[in-house]
């Protein structure tokens, strides 16, 4: 924790005071063993020129305080969330929309700009959305693990009223769940080992919910199914045999797509898709899906704010925030904090 000079405004920008940010996955794995994607000293990142230290926190909600004088269509007082990506704005991706793969990509409170876990952060005013009346800020913050998961239903391929299964029930895994039964899957499976996070994925709807330590997940999805195997699966934990249970559970055309960030390399037998003419695919963090999200919490299609297990303070962060979740991970979905 350190103090730091308030950010200053500057054009296409709006100046925001923060009033919650969640702590990620992400965040955990910098605090324990980074700097991953922080970039460290001698490797600036090639958007924002910063190096270690910089200010963390990406998912994070605040009013609006200052409008640079270029920047149209907010006010003062509004409640907005911050869309974290930070592209470049002239390569191929990001002029075709799919800015969530800017080769020079990077992210607000990773990347450097300033962050979340701050009393105040400048954000480029297209990073920036209001959010309507009836999503507090606080649940506000639950719209960064939806979007993921909405990307990756988006881009699985997946049709509403289709099956599904989920491998992995933590916030990513969860946030599927809830995107999967507002957009209308017929069915919506589970794998995941720990009792917790069992309780949790029922709790946000989950049809059935296997373990895979004494379950064939597999042959479970194929008796839901008419013998057939989910339309698709995604892979929240990334690990060898959750690949191949990702596989396994997919009809013939069937799609497995990975959502997770994996810690090494793999080893797949090719022919696990081949003989179905299965798919396996991918998709990293979001572009464009803010808007649909945020109507579908402002209407009620999705629910999450039961994904709030613990709101702290900003001097808390340590003990409350980062190592609450090494000490007791299972019991947690999302960490909110307040500066
Ligand atoms: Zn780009």
């Amino acid at each position: 924790m350190e103090d730091i000079p308030e950010p200053e405004l500057k054009p296409g920008h709006v100046k925001i005071q923060v009033e919650w940010c969640g702590i990620c996955g992400t965040d955990l794995h910098e605090y324990l063993g980074g700097p991953i994607l922080i970039p460290d000293k001698g490797h600036p990142h090639p958007l924002t020129g910063e190096t270690l230290p910089i200010t963390m926190g990406h998912e994070f909600t605040g009013r609006i305080t200052e409008i640079a004088s270029d920047v149209k269509g907010f006010r003062v007082g509004d409640p907005v969330i911050v869309e974290p990506n930070i592209r470049d704005n002239t390569c191929h991706q990001c002029t075709h929309g799919d800015y969530n793969l800017c080769p020079q990509g990077g992210f607000y409170g990773l990347s450097g700009w300033g962050g979340g876990l701050a009393e105040y952060a400048v954000i480029d005013a297209r990073n920036v959305y209001v959010l309507p009346p009836s999503v507090p800020t606080d649940v506000g913050v639950l719209i960064d693990p939806l979007v993921v998961a909405w990307q990756a239903m988006l881009d699985s391929g997946y049709a509403p009223g289709q099956s599904a299964v989920v491998i992995g029930a933590g916030p990513i895994g969860l946030a599927l769940i809830l995107v999967l039964k507002a957009s209308g899957a017929c069915w919506v499976g589970v794998s995941e080992v720990s009792p917790a996070r069992k309780a949790q994925a029922e709790a946000f709807g989950a049809d059935d919910v296997f373990d895979p330590t004494t379950d064939d997940v597999a042959e479970r999805v194929r008796e839901r199914t008419q013998g057939l195997g989910a339309h698709v699966s995604f892979d929240c934990s990334g690990l060898e045999s959750t690949l191949r249970t990702a596989i396994a559970s997919v009809r013939p055309k069937g799609t497995a797509f990975n959502v997770a960030i994996w810690e090494g390399p793999t080893t797949l037998d090719v022919n696990s898709l081949v003989t179905g003419g299965k798919k396996l695919a991918s998709t990293l963090g979001f572009a464009g899906v803010h808007p649909s999200v945020i109507s579908a919490l402002g209407d009620g299609r999705i629910k999450p704010a039961d994904m709030i297990t613990a709101r702290i303070a900003l001097e808390d962060i340590v003990d409350a925030g980062f190592d609450e979740l090494v000490r007791n991970k299972d019991e947690h979905i999302k960490i909110i904090v307040h500066p």
